[in-house]
């Protein structure tokens, strides 16, 4: 499939979560409902949604969650199995590529369990037609052999819970997406809340972090709990090996400049995007023609980078391509495109 040999950090850094440091890092993952910090309308209406599944005692409606990477989709997905005491059974989209991968996983599910697929709307067509009747019907429709002998079989399954995540949810098919009950978007946190994040994560992982310190750390994670939790263990290892402790505000900036995020929460690689486009009149340009130019792939440019850059208000979408917006001009110091009833910036 497209893309699945291009180097993505985000999934690099999700799969280290996971392993290595990540062993520590399953334990990090908020457990419970309560536990989860922010998103307070996504919360409160899974807290309505599992205490009317208890009280049933039924599976509780097929659940999509959007929005960026890091925000928690995949906690959540493992929140409700937990919450609900049920197993979680966890697949991807691009994992399914042949509709017997999805019956081999569907036909393994015990009643109640949640199946959870990250990145759904990679999930390849003719798989994707299979998970229509099995959620609704709660049934798969198979047509064995072929020709004169092809007959359809059907198999009945357990009563399931699809927890679909995306990064993507414009990608999703009307069809798929309408069979899911409960769309939930998240939304990028607060500094509020990633300074909550930030203090609990750093109590689990017994560093003293100064208030002014877990300021910093929230303001530099762009909305995204898997950011400040990365910076933490960053800052954590230079406070290590400075035998510093608590974790100062002097000594995060310093690990903060290491890591080349400045004031703006923006890495190398928003720095190299804006300069790509400042470097071009300020755009239009072409996605692909950023990514050739930054050497990265358009699925991460789209997915990890853009919604920072666009909330700020840095850069631009437009149908002729991306642009550099005024304020990502002034950042560059650089003139804007239009600006002077001039498109380039260097003429
Ligand atoms: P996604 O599936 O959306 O990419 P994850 O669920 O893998 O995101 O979350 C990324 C990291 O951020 C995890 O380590 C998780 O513990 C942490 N995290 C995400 N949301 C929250 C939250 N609301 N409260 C505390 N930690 C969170």
């Amino acid at each position: 499939m497209e893309g699945e040999h291009i180097f993505d950090p985000e999934a690099l850094e999700a799969s280290q979560e996971e392993q290595g440091e990540g062993n520590l890092e399953v334990n990090l993952r908020p457990t419970s409902l309560g536990e989860f910090v922010g998103q307070r309308r996504v919360v409160e209406d899974l807290q309505v949604t599992l205490t009317a599944a208890r009280q049933r005692g039924e599976a509780p409606d097929h659940v999509l969650f959007s929005g960026p990477p890091g925000l928690g989709k995949t906690s959540l997905a493992r929140i409700l199995a937990t919450e609900l005491s049920t197993r979680l059974i966890s697949t991807s989209g691009p994992a399914l590529e042949k509709p017997r991968d999805l019956v081999g996983l569907l036909t393994q599910l015990e009643a109640g369990d949640v199946f959870f697929i990250d990145e759904v709307h990679r999930v390849p067509k003719a798989v994707e037609e299979y998970l229509y009747t099995a959620m609704e019907d709660g049934q798969v429709d198979l047509t064995l052999d072929s020709g004169p002998h092809a007959r359809m079989v059907t198999l009945r399954l357990e009563p399931f819970t699809l927890v679909g995540a995306t990064t993507r949810e414009g990608l999703l098919t009307a069809p798929f997406r309408a069979r899911f009950g409960l769309l939930h978007r998240l939304d990028p946190y607060p500094v509020e809340d990633l300074v909550t994040i930030v203090e609990r994560l750093a109590g689990l992982l017994g560093v003293e972090l100064t208030s002014s310190s877990a300021q910093l750390l929230a303001e530099r994670s762009r909305g995204t709990p898997r950011i400040v939790g990365r910076l933490l263990r960053r800052t954590r290892d230079l406070a290590q090996v400075r035998g510093t402790s608590p974790v100062d505000e002097a000594l995060t900036r310093e690990s903060l400049t290491r890591l080349g995020i400045d004031e703006n929460g923006l890495e190398e690689m928003d720095r190299r995007i804006l300069r790509c486009l400042a470097e071009n009149g300020g755009g239009p340009l072409a996605l692909k023609t950023i990514a050739a130019v930054v050497s990265e792939s358009e699925d991460t440019l789209e997915d990890v980078y853009e919604p920072h850059l666009l909330r700020s208000g840095l850069l631009r979408k437009t149908p002729r391509g991306r642009m550099l917006s005024p304020a990502g001009a002034q950042l560059l110091g650089v003139r804007a495109p239009g600006e002077d009833g001039s498109r380039s910036l260097f003429d």
